[in-house]
């Protein structure tokens, strides 16, 4: 231990200071127990993948530290309120965050979010992309619309790769693109109209932005980690979670507030204590390495007041530039769920269904039927994105629950009902305190850069990462981006700390 780290850990002032105090007046004796080799601020995939490689590479004094009463940040598996038939094949849980494994295998090898499904006995079961669709009045789409859907769909891809090759500027955003393509020929309103549901349906709910959103020429990247098929881990992302989180400090109800990366030995960490005990007490640690995976929306809202406090020293202005240029998308789920899936079993036999809504594209059209997948659990799940999603997080569950039915509703002969689901959840990640939002996505005005940009590693020996999805320049968005992002933030500082 070099001089400077001796004297800090002299002023270690204590682990709790009840609120409101001033730190000098409740100093006590030194306690290096309270010094870390890490501390890890978040318990979701980015935090939780840093703590298992810190480990693995042989770093001893790992904290993690959570705001939230629970771990796994953006992956929650909450248990059905049904009794499923005996052998079923998964159990009567569903996931309100992350929910797929994209793609379990490929040139890159095996997804390490499925090598965690297994290793963590939930296993998996592969998906397919087949879907039917219907137009507003719950007819099924003409052979007709779903060849023009197919081939505006080829024909997008082939301008779009022009578009890229072409100079592109990063001023425009995929709607720009679409309209440009839209004056490119005189395409009949039934091609327009299927292309703009095609980007609606695969782009935009995906990246969970409106195409006006969305960057033209830095949106449409592979953030699938190969070719094989996606997966569910057939007992939810939490199981997942549990395995990491197994032999790990994790302090739950630990909301970080301060950094201060000023010294060049030591990181000061502060916060406050929620819930539990020592609730509303502030908190003083050091470590000699901080992985910050805070997810980009509340990095955004901390960094939104004039003088923000969050880090000591300041980011530097072209740093927090990039992170406020970045955008937070969102998608929400309606989970609806019956205690079987026998009032739609002839109906919707795919486990995608789109029911087009004329009106607003993308607003209560997309829907997953799990009972057509290999978890066969009978829920439907209506996914909503972008700024409707955000429109309609104010409205009360009955309403949100009920406008997801009613598209459902039109698929059923006349004079039959759909039976009022046993048990409905309605998530609102925009409104969520730790996250505002559900995952990163690039923003129309982003450059080449910009993440790179954003989540640069701080102090003079760079002992404060970022980690998590929206620092992951390959990945982001996703659950393995995430977790892998948090492992090269533990293989870069371990050598640091240990
Ligand atoms: C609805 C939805 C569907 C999704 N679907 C998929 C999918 O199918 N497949 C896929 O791969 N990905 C999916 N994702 C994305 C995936 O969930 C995320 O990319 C991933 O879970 C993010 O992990 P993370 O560790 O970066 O962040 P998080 O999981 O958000 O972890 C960060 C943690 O930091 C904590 N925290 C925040 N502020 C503080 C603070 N001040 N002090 C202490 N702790 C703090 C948070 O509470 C949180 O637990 C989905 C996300 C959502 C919301």
């Amino acid at each position: 231990m070099d001089e400077s780290m001796h004297k800090l850990v002299a002023m270690v002032m204590l682990l709790v200071l009840p609120s409101g105090m001033l730190a000098p007046s409740q100093a006590q004796a030194p306690a290096p127990s309270n010094v870390y080799d890490l501390i890890i601020i978040g318990s979701g995939m980015a935090g939780l993948g840093a703590a298992k490689r810190a480990k693995e590479l042989g770093v001893a004094k790992i904290l993690i530290l959570e705001a939230r009463d629970r771990i796994g940040g953006r992956t929650i598996t909450q248990p059905l309120n049904i009794t499923l038939p005996p052998n079923s094949p998964a159990p009567a849980a569903i996931d309100l965050g992350a929910a797929w494994i994209h793609r379990i295998s490929g040139a890159r090898g095996f997804n390490p979010m499925a090598k965690l499904a297994n290793d963590s006995g939930s296993g998996y079961v592969t998906t397919t992309e087949a879907g039917l669709s219907f137009d507003p009045k719950g007819v099924e789409d003409t052979d007709q619309w779903d060849k023009t859907y197919e081939d505006m769909l080829a024909r997008w891809e082939v301008y779009y790769g022009k578009y890229l090759n072409g100079n592109p500027k990063d001023t425009d955003s995929l709607q720009t693109v679409y309209d440009k393509f839209v004056q490119s020929a005189p395409w009949s309103t039934l091609q327009k109209a299927t292309l703009l549901q095609a980007l609606v349906t695969e782009i935009a709910m995906d990246y969970a932005a409106d195409l006006s959103q969305l960057s033209g020429p830095w949106s449409q990247e592979d953030y699938n980690w190969g070719n094989g098929p996606d997966a569910l881990p057939s007992r939810g992302y939490s199981t997942l979670v549990s395995y990491l989180a197994t032999n790990q400090t994790i302090w739950t109800n630990y909301a970080v507030d301060f950094i201060n990366y000023s010294n060049p030995a030591l990181v000061d960490v502060r916060g406050r204590i929620l819930k539990g005990t020592g609730q509303g007490s502030t908190f003083v640690l050091l470590a000699k390495g901080v992985i910050n995976t805070m997810p980009l929306g509340y990095l955004q809202a901390q960094l939104a007041p004039a003088t923000p406090t969050l880090f000591k020293p300041a980011l530097a202005t072209s740093q927090s530039a990039a992170i406020k240029a970045m955008g937070m998308g969102l998608l929400n789920k309606v989970i609806l769920v019956w205690p079987n899936s026998s009032w739609w079993s002839g109906i919707i036999t795919t486990p995608w269904l789109t029911i087009r809504n004329s009106t607003s594209l993308g607003s209560f059209s997309e829907y997953y039927n799990l009972a057509a997948t290999g978890v066969k659990l009978p829920v439907l799940i209506c996914f909503n994105a972008g700024s409707f999603a955000k429109s309609v997080e104010s409205l009360s569950d009955a309403v949100i629950v009920s406008r997801a039915l009613g598209p459902l509703q039109r698929l059923l002969p006349a004079g039959k009902t759909i039976p009022p689901p046993v048990q409905t959840i309605v998530t609102r990640w925009a409104s969520d305190p730790w996250t505002y939002g559900s995952y990163s996505y690039n923003k129309v005005g982003v450059s080449y850069n910009t993440r790179s940009k954003a989540f640069a590693a701080l102090g003079t020996l760079k002992r404060v990462g970022f980690a998590g999805e929206h620092t992951h320049l390959q990945f982001p968005s996703t659950a393995h981006g995430a977790y892998l992002s948090g492992v090269a933030e533990a293989e870069r500082l371990a050598p640091l700390v240990k």
